[in-house]
């Protein structure tokens, strides 16, 4: 069973075409290296550390290691910079990244490239419907997926990413638990049908992931016998289906490193590539198809919010103090408990992992 509500995508400060609009041009080599040198230099100035995520720019990737902060997906940004020592953690990525980073280290000034880097699953999810839709079912726990705002993960009983969604909610379901799920209703559908959970699901998706087709999929995998299918399982059922490993960014690369394929069909935003050809020399990465007979419009498997993330941005925020995100703290209280729960399940289940056999986890705070 599922609920539909009205998805409205569009951002009031930022639409897909003004993100695109507002990509900046490409630097040319000289002013590359001098943004760089800028970058270095403010981060070291600032006390900053960057967290990128996956899906920003390559440059913004590689500065983020080689300055000692991290590339990661949306848990492991939300762990890193609550852990660091930095006054200053800069977020490369979208907005509901530079929230969760800021509700856990209040302490410390969160900036990001471009405050109006959003995501449609963020968008589509506003903070009074999702409210009323918890009032309507009392009885249900509220897991929501880490792409929220504030306002909703301050409602939601449980945030969950997509590396332990699934570990979350069949854990919920073996207390008996029945579920309200918001917003990614494609990752809500593959959970339900992998843990039998018995979950109502909101009808957002994210807007790169949506346009993964299954049927040329399908012809993709016939030209390339060798290739083995790694997908987002925020991708729609029929592309999940044809999949050989589903899971998170990390569990993408987890897989591309571990499998002995020579090629993989990757079912993610291409920004991606680039860990994964960094890490895998000698393998070929292939786009999973987001066009063809069954496309409904033309896409280029990049999130035009990750785009907006530059080394002018970067630059900018640091020089100035713009972007920084600001949270009321009674709401970041609030939200943080919901994100401190899946935090506190998923380090007991790697102290679970690394004790001997038999002891049993203490895990689900909540
Ligand atoms: S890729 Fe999709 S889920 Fe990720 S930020 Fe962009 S719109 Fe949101």
């Amino acid at each position: 069973m599922s609920t539909v509500f009205p998805v409205d995508v569009e951002s009031p400060t930022c639409s897909t075409l003004q993100a695109w609009a507002r990509v900046p041009a490409e630097p040319g080599p000289a002013q590359r290296t001098e943004l760089l040198a800028r970058c270095r230099d403010l981060l070291a100035r600032e006390n900053a550390v960057l967290v990128a995520h996956y899906y920003v720019h390559p440059d913004l990737q590689d500065l983020a290691l080689e300055t000692g902060g991290c590339v990661a997906d949306s848990l492991e940004m939300a762990r890193f910079g609550r852990d660091h020592a930095a006054t200053t953690l800069v977020v490369s990525g979208v907005r509901f990244m530079g929230e969760t980073a800021k509700m856990l280290s209040m302490d410390k000034r969160v900036l990001m490239p471009d405050l109006d880097a959003t995501c449609s699953l963020d968008l589509g999810c506003p903070a009074d419907a999702f409210a009323a839709w918890c009032d309507a079912h009392p009885d249900r726990t509220a897991v929501v997926y880490a792409n929220t705002s504030a306002a909703v993960k301050a409602r939601a009983d449980w945030v969950v990413t997509s590396s332990c969604a699934l570990d979350i909610v069949r854990h919920l379901k073996n207390r008996g638990e029945k579920i309200l799920w918001a917003p990614d209703r494609h990752l809500g559908d593959y959970i339900r049908r992998e843990t039998g959970a018995d979950m109502l699901l909101w009808q957002g998706a994210c807007i790169v992931h949506d346009e993964f087709k299954a049927l040329e999929l399908e012809l993709l995998k016939t030209e390339h016998p060798e290739a083995r299918v790694l997908v987002h399982p925020e991708s729609p059922a029929g592309v999940i289906a044809l999949a050989d490993v589903v899971g998170s960014t990390s569990q993408i690369l987890k897989a591309a490193r571990e499998l002995n394929a020579p090629a993989y069909i990757v079912a993610t935003d291409k920004g991606m590539f680039h860990a994964l050809q960094q890490q895998n020399p000698d393998k070929v990465f292939i786009e999973a198809p987001t066009a063809g007979n069954s496309a409904t419009c033309k896409s280029c498997a990049h999130c035009p919010w990750m785009a907006m993330n530059s080394l002018q941005g970067l630059v900018h925020a640091l020089e100035t103090g713009a972007g920084e995100i600001t949270l009321d703290p009674e709401l970041a209280a609030r939200a943080r408990r919901s994100v401190e729960r899946m935090l506190d399940f998923t380090a007991a289940q790697k102290r679970a992992a690394a004790a001997p056999a038999g002891l049993v986890p203490g895990i689900g705070a909540a």
